[in-house]
């Protein structure tokens, strides 16, 4: 169902409330005005309405205390909300838990097919995702892998080898694409993957003549039936993590979609006895008209089914303004809710995923540098001694 709100970026949270688990405080706004030490007693919690998020997480910080984690609550507790100042409304004894961090990757896939020994699949299916009226082509691909001994996990990656020679008579190099299935496949039977490859076309700049890229080319044009050489998979990079509680932030671009896709099937279409998520998604996708919103359907419809755990934000750069009037690419939403997220990315369990055409770094960087100075931190020193030590910032650009 199409829900309004998801493309202005206002998500329909503002009646809702998240429980916070917080360590430690200092015992209360009296103590902290007299410098008291700080008590490190285990965890606190407490229900926090949407709209009073930002403003409980300044107290929080002021009180020298540590958000360990944000969960959506059910409107049955709402009423129970403290106000700030803060009011604990239940104190555990049990210690914060680990930071989800590196996920163990020593069981991922890799290579299991080689470019000298590729697998040789056949294409199930071959459909356009781009709609009347937006720009450029886009296919969801599914390949079958009845038979064959590749698996893998949400946010790798496959190789493909194009069919003919390069202009050197050269058989053509593998390019990568990231898998937009989960490891059960769109069929949720573990016998397909799935690609999401947007056909490479530009002009050249000195004879104005229209180039296609090859491999991008040659998958746009499979029919079913046809058979593709497949290598991989490769990528531990954007891995989720195992943390069903975890808050995963998803940052694409066009195809960037594809990992993220995978994730949310993983996350909400999928029934999987090991990963029942019930953390907070939010999913930033950045295209250039509405047509060109890859899988909308599906989007809206997880988040008109879990509004309390998945969030949409759109930026469609050439319809949506920024406040000053300008295009409003994947930044400017970053930059509308960089307080917020900056706040999200304080809590050990939430992690960052970037995905999409490599131009997009900059201008995230950029947005963040600025929320973490408005926090009297330096941006680069905390990406790289905090969210990259910890295995909690991810990109895959190309
Ligand atoms: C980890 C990873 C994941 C990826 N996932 C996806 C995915 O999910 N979906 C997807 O569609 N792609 C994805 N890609 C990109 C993909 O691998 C290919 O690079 C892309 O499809 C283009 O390949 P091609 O063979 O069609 O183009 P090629 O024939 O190889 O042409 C590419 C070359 O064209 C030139 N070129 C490109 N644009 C311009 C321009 N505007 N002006 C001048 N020259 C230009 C450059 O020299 C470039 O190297 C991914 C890449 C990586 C590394």
């Amino acid at each position: 169902m199409f829900n309004s709100s998801a493309v202005t970026g206002n998500t329909g949270f503002g009646n809702r409330i998240f429980r916070y688990e917080v360590v430690g405080l200092r015992q209360s706004n009296e103590s902290d005005k007299s410098d008291y030490a700080i008590r490190r007693s285990g965890s606190v919690f407490y229900n926090v309405p949407y709209a009073r998020m930002n403003q409980f997480m300044q107290e929080i910080s002021r009180l020298g205390g540590k958000i360990i984690s944000i969960l959506p609550i059910t409107a049955e507790t709402a009423a129970q909300a403290s106000v700030i100042p803060p009011t604990p409304i239940v104190e555990a004894a049990t210690p914060a838990p680990e930071p989800t961090a590196k996920k163990a990757k020593a069981d991922v896939p890799v290579n299991t097919y080689r470019p000298n020994n590729p697998l040789i699949s056949k294409v199930i299916s071959n459909e356009e995702l781009v709609r009347e009226g937006g720009e450029g082509t886009v296919k969801h691909i599914v390949f079958d892998l009845e038979g064959s001994d590749l698996t893998y996990v949400e946010g790798q990656s496959i190789g493909i080898i194009p069919a003919g020679t390069d202009d050197k008579g050269k058989p053509h190099k593998l390019r990568l694409y990231s898998i937009a299935s989960t490891r059960h496949g769109d069929r949720v039977d573990d016998k397909t993957i799935s690609l999401c490859v947007r056909q490479l076309e530009y002009k050249n700049k000195e004879t104005g003549e229209k180039v296609y890229g090859v491999c991008s080319s040659y998958l746009n044009q499979l029919q079913p039936g046809d058979e593709v050489k497949i290598t991989g998979p490769v990528g531990k990079e954007m891995l989720l993590p195992d943390d069903p509680t975890a808050t995963i932030v998803m940052m694409g671009t066009g195809t960037g979609i594809a990992p993220f896709r995978a994730y949310l099937w993983r996350m909400f279409k999928e029934n999987n006895p090991d990963y029942q998520f019930k953390g907070l998604a939010w999913l930033f996708f950045g295209v250039a008209y509405t047509p060109n919103i890859l899988y909308k359907e599906e989007l809206e419809e997880i988040q008109a089914k879990y509004p309390d755990n998945f969030r949409l934000t759109y930026a469609i750069s050439r319809e949506q303004k920024t406040a000053d009037g300008g295009k409003m690419y994947i930044q400017g939403r970053i930059a509308e809710h960089a307080d917020e997220l900056w706040n999200l990315i304080q809590q050990k369990n939430t992690h960052v995923y970037m995905c999409g055409l490599k131009g997009m770094e900059p201008g995230i960087d950029e947005a963040m540098t600025q929320a973490a100075a408005k926090n009297g931190v330096d941006w680069t020193e905390f990406l790289k001694g905090t969210l990259k030590k910890e295995g909690r910032w991810h990109v895959e650009t190309y």
